[in-house]
């Protein structure tokens, strides 16, 4: 029997099981959480205990009645195998589906208008094929776009009886109030470092444990970006960061600057393969945006060595580089650098030039980097 538990998100849990059961399912569901936290695998489970032929009954881990899915009649069997025909998943790649080849032609970065309509409302309006319900999930469902989501208003408002939605956000602020009043806001926690790392090591069998806790370190409480990191292999990208930054107060200003931009280029490269609608530049900018991310838990972790917070250090194979990085530097300037970072960051979403951004952040930690 396929089980309801997603680890670590026992509160969306209960208010499911506790809907499903009641009968009162709302018809629309906002799943709200960080990516790569179990809000599509949730989502799911819900679809199957919606189309299932049999759901069973019991009692849950808490004692609180659960309904789960069988398991084992044809419509678990299609849930199981991704092709339930009353199982609609929306997504913005499903652009190049489109019935309009002028629509098929265009970049999919968000889910416009063209593609909510042909995949969500007209759809709502038809019978389910196999009879018992019809949901649809849409994922990055903060990517519709202004127009598409006043678009969605009244089918979200009214959908047929039959008929449920749920959407998967991660940036809430991007939906309008509009659309969130109409759903059923289900808040999606971050999952534990310790967990990630130790999921990575049941998914990915053969990483090791020091790549597998880097990658946990740098996910934000995200499975699903924890996994991309390890495909990446990030832990090369940081190994080369961290032999640059210890050789920082050696180096000229223009070649770490240029050694940022090549090593953004080739992580870049990595992410325009996984999602070939965005940009080389986007890519590159995302790219450089995760070096920063490395560099400042380089400092971050030159901070707890120097505090003897040992437990939270994410570069700890590199003790003996960050014990001696640590001596040749004080917190402050540490801070000061992982300040520099983020406001750095912050220029670089406003548009200002990559090069020249990056020429400040090095003269800087250059400084910082300088006797003590
Ligand atoms: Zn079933």
């Amino acid at each position: 029997m396929p089980s309801f538990d997603v680890q670590h998100q026992d509160r969306a849990v209960r208010l499911i099981q506790r809907a499903l059961f009641a009968e009162r399912l709302p018809h629309a569901y906002l799943f709200h959480g960080p990516d790569g936290v179990g809000k599509e695998t949730f989502a799911r489970r819900l679809v199957n205990v919606l189309l299932c032929e049999r759901p069973d009954e019991s009692a849950g881990p808490d004692g609180a009645p659960q309904r789960l899915a069988c398991g084992t009649c044809e419509d678990c069997l299609l849930c199981a195998a991704g092709t339930h025909p009353d199982l609609h998943l929306v997504y913005r790649q499903l652009i190049k589906f489109h019935d309009d080849p002028t629509v098929r032609r265009r970049k999919g970065l968000d889910l416009g208008v063209d593609v909510v309509r042909q995949f969500v409302i007209d759809k709502v309006g038809s019978k389910p094929i196999r009879g018992r319900a019809k949901v649809f999930v849409i994922r990055e469902a903060d990517r519709i776009t202004a127009q598409a989501q006043n678009a969605m208003l009244k089918t979200l408002e009214e959908p047929p009886e039959t008929t449920f939605l749920v959407l998967l956000v991660s940036a809430l602020d991007r939906m309008l109030p509009t659309i969130r009043s109409r759903c059923h806001v289900t808040p999606f926690g971050t999952l534990p470092p310790e967990f990630i790392a130790h999921k990575l090591g049941e998914l990915l069998a053969e990483i090791p444990p020091d790549r597998a806790r880097l990658c946990a370190r740098f996910s934000q409480g995200s499975l699903g970006l924890a996994l991309q990191h390890a495909e990446d292999r990030l832990d090369e990208h940081n190994e080369r960061l961290i032999r640059m930054l210890i050789e920082l107060p050696r180096q000229a200003v223009a070649a770490v600057a240029a050694w940022f931009e090549s090593e953004a280029k080739a992580l870049g490269e990595k992410y325009a393969r996984r999602d070939p609608e965005i940009t080389d530049t986007e890519a590159r900018r995302r790219a450089l945006k995760a070096l920063f991310g490395l560099t400042a838990t380089w400092y971050r972790d030159l901070l707890h060595t120097s505090t003897d917070s040992t437990d939270l250090i994410a570069n700890a194979a590199y003790g003996d580089q960050l014990a001696s990085a640590a001596r040749g530097t004080t917190p402050g300037r540490a801070v000061a650098a992982i300040t520099q970072l983020s406001e750095t960051e912050r220029r670089l979403d406003a548009n200002v030039n990559t090069r020249l951004c990056l020429d400040e952040l090095v003269i800087r930690l250059t400084r910082l980097a300088g006797a003590a």
